[in-house]
Parts: structure tokens; C-alpha cells; sequence
């Protein structure tokens, strides 16, 4: 990854009906008045460009909330704007989240003539009482359709679904995943359901209206998608995330491989030149400190070598290529990014594969993800001397 490259995230906030399980920035309104919208984005954007200017701008990635229902012209003035603000890589990539409901995959083409080449489609399951259980807008039939179309207008298509859901069986999930690696599509988001606080099923699950599948059952799932994926040529590249050799996200593999991103619109979160960034996350506070300050940033704060490469060291051993602990110790100029000794200990139990100054999580350390980072951080790194 070139030190001069950069991603640019652009959250968009609303979306028809709020699922159940969701946890992200989402909010959904009466109406939206576009216009404003497209602006307030774009005067974000200018923004970020004077702050992190003359670099190549590899990737674009709309996520939400429903970022397909951004008028396309709104996201075609956009994609123009940050190519203009900055060089486009000649295989730049850019990635729009849309929901499989007929309105939006009517937009297909239209986003497809304003610059997207690649969608990320929230099909999350292909049963209609799954999705009803899920809180989803969309039948399995207009999934289909949409993933029919999307294949139609844009040369990359990837598709989320869920599993672990209560009462989830091996051969019920083995029959989904088995259809979903028929369906031409090179990477898949398969993400296990959680309950996350402060979510409509955290309450469900209080209220005992149901239990989620327990954790033994869910590693199973794990597992499985594990094989099946790796067996049909689209192994995991990171926890949740599964590609043919090529067709990984670029764009999140620049969060994971930590490069540098803007941020722009309600609640994103951005890092660039060494300092984090999150904007305000109801829409109604972005717009106004929009309208203030010419930008929507809520917090803004430099990051200390340790927690930096803490940080980078958390993202990295999501993904199956492991991180160099020395790069990350002479990126950010510090002695050590790890507890060698628990490294080892936990190479030797099978969780980590450990060659030279790389460490990668083994598939059974991948579900012990957040205990194992708990064991192997540096209690307190040490700093070198600037030179
Ligand atoms: S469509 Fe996506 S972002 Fe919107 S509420 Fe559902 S899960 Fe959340």
C-alpha cells in the first residue's frame, strides 16, 4: 500500500425501516430533501481534501444505513467531486451498499453510469421467514431479482447474508451457503447474527421472546462456512469476509491493512495524517455543524504511537494475511507491539501461526479473536527515541 494512497467513506444516514438487530447509524425520516443532502456531503468532502491534500484516492465505499437511496445524481456528484479533489487510481474502486427492493435496483443503471463498479447487497438471507424474523423490507424473490440485475450492470458483486440465527441448523445453513457459492458472485459478507445493546432484539432477548443460538452451535456454523467457502475457492480473508483471490475489497482492506481514509458524512468515522475522526452522528447535528463550520467533524484527535499500532494490530489480525509486527513496531517507532512470550505460548496451542516477524490468527484463533489481542498486546510499549 502506497503511503501516498487514500480511501474516502461516505456514510449515508437514513434508511426505510430500522432492523432489529441493527447497531449501525441509521435513522429513517418522513422525507429527506436530497438537495441539501448532496450538499452538505459535498461541502464535507471539499473539506477533507484541504486538510489531506495530493493523494491518490484508491477507493470510494457508500455505506449506511441504505446508501442506495441516494439519488444517483447525488452520488454521481460526489464520486466527481473526490476524483476532481484528488487523483483517481487508474483501477480505482467503488463500492455502493444497496438493499434488494425493487426502487433501489431500479437504480442500478443509473449508479452504474455515475462511477459505481462494485455493489455490496444486503440480501442477509434467502428464506422469507428468516428475513421476516430479520426485520427485512425485502422478499428472497426480489433478492434474487436484484442480485440478477446487479450482475447485469456492475462487473463485481458481493452479497451479505446471516446465519446463526435461533434454532439455525448445520444442514440448513450447509443448503443456503451452498446455493449462495452457486450464484456467481466472487466475495461474500457471512456474518454470524449478534445481539448488540441497545438494539430492538437486545430487548427481544430480554423480554426471553427468544433465545439466540447458543455459542457452541454458532461456532459450528463458523466452522462450516469456514470449509465449504474455503472449498469453493473463496476462503476467508478476514473473519466475516470471503473472496476469489483478487476480489477482496479493496477498500476495507485499506481499514484493516491501516492506511489512511476521510470520513464524511453523519457518523463517520475517519483516520488520515496520524488523527482520528468522527462527525456528528444525527443528521440533523451534521447538517447544522455543516451549515456552522463547513465540515461535520464532532471529534477530532491525534493518535499516540501505542494506541495507534494497538489499533493496528487489532485490524490486522482480522485479516487470514496477519500482520509484520516489525513494520507496525518501526511505523510507529516502537520497540514492540507484542508479548513475544504469549505469541509464542499461543503459536505452540495452535491459535497463531507465527513465521519470521509475521503472525497470523489460525481458523480455531479466529474465534477467540478479542481474547487472544487481550493476551498478546505489549502491556506498555516502549518509544524510541526520535532520530
Ligand atoms: S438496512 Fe442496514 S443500516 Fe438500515 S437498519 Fe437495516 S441493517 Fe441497519
Amino acid at each position: 500500500m502506497s503511503e501516498d494512497a487514500l480511501a474516502l467513506y461516505v456514510h449515508w444516514p437514513f434508511c426505510v425501516s430500522k432492523c432489529p438487530y441493527c447497531d449501525f447509524n441509521s435513522h429513517v425520516r418522513a422525507s429527506i430533501d436530497q438537495e441539501s443532502w448532496r450538499e452538505a456531503l459535498l461541502a464535507d468532502l471539499a473539506y477533507e481534501a484541504d486538510v489531506v491534500p495530493g493523494r491518490e484516492l484508491t477507493s470510494i465505499f457508500f455505506g449506511g444505513g441504505t446508501p442506495s437511496l441516494m439519488e444517483p445524481s447525488a452520488v454521481a456528484a460526489v464520486i466527481e467531486a473526490a476524483t476532481a479533489h484528488w487523483s483517481p487510481a487508474p483501477d480505482i474502486e467503488i463500492t455502493l451498499e444497496a438493499n434488494p427492493n425493487s426502487v433501489e435496483t431500479a437504480r442500478f443503471a443509473d449508479l452504474a453510469r455515475a462511477g459505481v463498479n462494485r455493489v455490496s447487497l444486503g440480501l442477509q438471507s434467502f428464506d422469507d421467514e428468516a428475513l421476516h424474523f430479520l426485520g427485512r423490507a425485502h422478499s428472497a424473490r426480489e433478492g434474487f431479482a436484484a442480485l440478477e440485475t446487479a450482475q447485469k450492470h456492475f462487473r463485481r458483486v458481493s452479497f451479505d447474508l446471516i446465519y446463526a440465527l435461533p434454532g439455525d441448523t448445520e444442514d440448513r445453513w450447509s443448503a443456503t451457503l451452498a446455493q449462495a457459492l452457486s450464484l456467481g458472485t466472487k466475495h461474500l459478507s457471512l456474518y454470524e447474527l449478534t445481539i448488540e445493546p441497545g438494539t430492538r432484539f437486545a430487548s427481544m432477548v430480554a423480554r426471553k421472546e427468544f433465545e439466540p443460538l447458543d455459542s457452541d452451535a454458532a461456532a459450528a456454523l463458523y466452522e462450516l462456512t469456514d470449509s465449504m467457502t474455503s472449498e469453493a475457492g473463496m476462503p476467508a480473508y478476514e473473519i466475516s469476509n470471503h473472496a476469489r483471490r483478487g476480489e477482496e475489497s479493496r477498500h476495507n482492506l485499506t481499514y484493516w491493512r491501516y492506511g489512511d481514509y476521510a470520513g464524511i458524512g453523519p457518523g463517520a468515522h475517519g483516520r488520515r495524517l496520524g488523527m482520528r475522526t468522527v462527525r456528528h452522528r444525527k443528521p440533523e447535528n451534521f447538517l447544522s455543524a455543516i451549515a456552522r463550520k463547513g465540515h461535520g467533524i464532532a471529534e477530532e484527535a491525534e493518535l499516540a504511537p501505542g494506541e495507534a499500532a494497538d489499533e493496528a494490530l487489532v485490524m490486522g489480525l482480522r485479516l487470514s494475511e496477519g500482520i509484520d509486527l516489525d513494520a507496525i513496531a518501526s511505523r510507529f517507532r516502537l520497540g514492540s507491539v507484542v508479548d513475544v512470550a504469549k505469541v509464542e505460548e499461543l503459536a505452540r496451542l495452535g491459535y497463531l501461526k507465527h513465521s519470521g516477524t509475521r503472525i497470523a490468527l489460525s481458523p480455531a484463533g479466529r474465534l477467540l479473536l478479542d481474547h487472544i489481542l487481550g493476551e498478546i498486546a505489549a502491556p506498555q510499549p516502549s518509544v524510541f527515541a526520535a532520530a
